[in-house]
């Protein structure tokens, strides 16, 4: 992802008119789900998404069409079946300044029982990137960006699954080339995966109410951020989630646009989304070859977790 300095003047329309919903479910939205449990937010561990994180960066650099990629895959597929979750790949072919290029999103359902249905949408989405970004001369693990939001997802999964109808109500997706191919996230170049994503939901019978997505969330020294462009309810929710879990002092209201995953689902599918983000612009490592597990915690990655948990908990019990 990159951070724009200068928000542009449609994105400022954007929030502008993105501000003035109060309430986020909309009338062609998939329906509300069952109350997520208060107590779920605590049975988060950070050690076990700490884990998940260690496995995904122990398959090497994930760039696109790589081995780390594939790997990846296979191993959050192993994992999110192990848990009930049923996967599906996605996968196009992308027109990069280098390219054609092979992606493949990854979507989870949890359905012990029978294949979920694609064709419609499920409330929420909870949303990762999993690619790498490609460096041709440093080997580049994303351990942060962006192992730790996908590793934290499949803590999440499990979580979830200990609460059957909120499980039920969620979709988790991995995106494939949220990195750009060239150096910085511009025109087309950056968030090919969720691009597509967001242009498949059209075509399902309804909607998801809204999308969390999460990037860079695993190391503590760092505050994590609220992005300026999401929803005002979901800012909210978030904020208050954050007082009740303590963790007010390490959540920030960010004022700043941060190009993400979330844009494309704002912009061609009209979702509202919470993004959140560590604020990479201060740490030393960010997109560099030390960006490794010894920068994250377990109790960065636990943290939000929590938040996220409480956030579900709060907009499934109002
Ligand atoms: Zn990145």
């Amino acid at each position: 992802m990159i951070k724009f300095l200068a928000a542009s003047l449609s994105t400022l329309f954007f929030l502008t008119s993105c501000s003035e919903q109060e309430e986020v479910p909309s009338s062609s939205a998939a329906s509300k789900s069952a109350p997520l449990s208060a107590n779920a937010p605590s049975e988060f561990s950070g050690e076990n998404a700490y884990a998940h994180v260690e496995a995904l960066t122990s398959f090497g650099p994930r760039p696109p069409e790589s081995d780390g990629y594939r790997k990846s895959l296979q191993y959050l597929e192993k994992e999110l079946g192990q848990l009930g979750w049923k996967t599906q790949r996605q996968t196009f072919k992308g027109d990069t300044p280098t390219g054609p290029i092979n992606f493949t999103n990854l979507l989870a359902r949890y359905s012990p029982d029978q294949d979920p249905d694609w064709t419609t949408s499920v409330p929420y989405l909870l949303c990762s990137h999993l690619d790498t970004k490609r460096y041709p001369n440093i080997v580049f693990l994303g351990a942060n960006d962006s192992g730790s939001s996908s590793g934290l997802l499949v803590e999440l999964a499990r979580v979830l699954q200990n609460h059957e109808g909120s499980a039920k109500s969620v979709e988790l997706v991995f995106f494939d080339g949220e990195e750009a191919i060239l150096e910085n996230i511009r025109g087309r170049d950056g968030l090919y995966g969720s691009k597509f994503y967001a242009g498949q939901l059209n075509n399902r019978s309804n909607k998801p109410q809204l999308a969390i997505v999460l990037d860079i969330v695993g190391d503590k020294n760092i505050p994590l951020l609220i992005g300026s462009d999401s929803h005002e309810n979901l800012k909210a929710h978030t904020t208050a989630a954050a007082t009740t879990l303590g963790l007010s002092d390490k959540v920030v209201l960010y004022q700043t646009p941060i190009t993400d995953d979330h844009v494309p689902l704002m912009a061609r599918a009209q979702l509202p989304v919470l993004h959140l983000i560590g604020d990479f612009s201060q740490t030393t490592y960010w997109h560099t070859a030390k960006d490794t597990m010894d920068n994250l915690s377990p109790e960065a990655l636990e943290n939000t977790g929590k938040l996220t948990l409480q956030v579900l908990h709060q907009l499934t019990s109002n």
